[in-house]
């Protein structure tokens, strides 16, 4: 139970570290996404720049007497000297004519795919353009801009660009160096959780040892005056047959029994587990023993008793332990079914597991109550339950035998109609 609890702790703060670092790495992620481009941005702005200060000088110098777009060599490869003093080594120029065509290649860029059409026709209308596109298998960032003579006519474009793929290799590193931190942070996160959970849980197991302990040891100290105080209830009540304080005596020193013997099959469940000692059983056997008490006690209280009951059901268990479950579910049948109704107690295979159910057609139990039948202590109805001898303890030691199988135990009810208790166990194959 509390390693479970230190599990789910841990589970939960490795959760809450990951949802942080998720956020963190992708918000770290995409800031130095932006930084890169925008250096990048920087980088081809500041030669376009360049390239037009440069365009523009030799316009104004020709007067207008060239048409088309100019620029010597020395100026070009002035421009781009310039570019490679900043960061911007590897940023190219292109001089585009009007129509779309090099006019100069001046760093003698490889020419596949340049210059960017797409870039071209929409700096046409007049404004620069800037995007990121994919050119012969590279990803560049490119940026056009139009040149117009003193009269006003195009005179080409100036098409300049860089290549992304040193910010995107950047990108991948960080990305590689944030997955294997992350995945780190993981592994430590978790152990240090674990460690954490076990320490921050330690005084609340001792805590519950202590009540396990404390509830262990005062059933065994109740026990033995309970026994003297009823067995001489039995001999007085021998003596006396008519006297009722006796009998009440003898009803609750029973009672009182049943119930220090329940809480110490919890209070060992709790410590490790129900004991189990395993054998081969046929449960369909189990179920027509039981069947033949129940029935007694079905008839004593005025109810019809049927069993149907397949040939043998093997399974792998503790006959003695699976007993005290089928007596559990009868008993509660008999217990919660007024006089007058009917207990069908049935024990089949159905898809690899043998199936026992006990049905009647008692008191029920309303839905939302079903799920807290299995817990300690808890009746639907408190007095009814006293009243008939119940200790609230069968259903949570009847699922805790089922558990320690790796079986289960399901309730389905209808209030005023009845309930259906349901055990199941893989049936054994050799
Ligand atoms: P108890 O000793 O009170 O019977 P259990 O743990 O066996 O304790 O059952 C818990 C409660 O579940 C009971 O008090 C009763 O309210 C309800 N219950 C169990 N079995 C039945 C049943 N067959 N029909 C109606 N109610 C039931």
């Amino acid at each position: 139970m509390f390693e479970a609890l230190r599990w789910r702790l841990t589970a939960w703060y490795v959760l809450a570290f990951t949802l942080v670092f998720v956020v963190i790495g992708v918000s770290v992620f995409f800031w130095v996404d932006r930084r890169l481009s925008d250096e990048v941005d920087a980088a081809v702005a500041q030669v376009s720049d360049q390239a037009r200060a440069a365009v523009n000088q030799a316009e104004a110098s020709d007067k207008g007497e060239q048409s088309g777009i100019g620029l010597s060599s020395d100026d070009i490869r002035g421009v781009l000297a310039n570019a490679a003093l900043g960061r911007s080594a590897d940023v190219f120029i292109l001089l585009v004519n009007p129509n779309g065509s090099i006019a100069a290649n001046p760093g003698d860029v490889p020419l596949g795919g340049l210059p960017d059409q797409g870039s071209i026709s929409k700096a046409r209308s007049g404004a620069e353009d800037w995007r990121s596109a994919r050119v012969d298998g590279h990803d560049l960032r490119i940026h056009t801009v139009p040149v117009y003579s003193s009269s006003g006519a195009l005179d080409g474009f100036i098409q300049t660009g860089k290549s992304l793929e040193s910010r995107d290799r950047s990108l991948r590193i960080l990305a590689l160096v944030m997955a294997s931190g992350g995945l780190v942070g993981l592994l430590l996160a978790t152990a240090g959780g674990l460690v954490v959970a076990g320490i921050a849980i330690r005084p609340v197991r001792r805590s519950f040892e202590r009540q396990r302990e404390f509830v262990a040891d005062a059933s065994h100290e109740l026990r033995t005056p309970l026994t003297v105080i009823r067995t001489n209830a039995e001999t007085l009540s021998a003596i006396t047959p008519d006297d009722d304080a006796v009998e009440d005596i003898v009803a609750e020193s029973k009672y009182m029994t049943r119930l220090l013997d329940d809480l110490l099959v919890l209070a060992g469940s709790d410590q490790e587990g129900i004991e189990l000692s395993l054998g081969r059983v046929d449960l369909s056997e189990l179920a027509r023993s039981a069947g033949r008490a129940a029935a007694r006690l079905a008839s004593d209280a005025g109810l019809t008793f049927d069993a149907v009951v397949d040939g043998a059901l093997m399974v792998r268990a503790d006959a003695e332990r699976l007993r005290e479950v089928l007596l559990i579910l009868l008993d509660n049948a008999v217990k919660y079914t007024p006089a007058g109704g009917r207990i069908i107690l049935r024990a089949q295979k159905e898809r690899g597991e043998a199936i026992v159910g006990v049905d009647d057609t008692g008191v029920g139990v309303p839905t939302a109550e079903i799920p807290r039948l299995f817990d300690r202590f808890y009746r639907v109805d408190k007095a009814r339950s006293r009243a008939l001898g119940g200790t609230g303890l069968g259903l949570s030691i009847a699922r805790e035998i089922m558990d320690a199988h790796g079986g289960s135990l399901q309730f389905r009810s209808e209030p005023g109609k009845g309930s259906t208790v349901t055990m199941r166990l893989p049936l054994s194959s050799a």
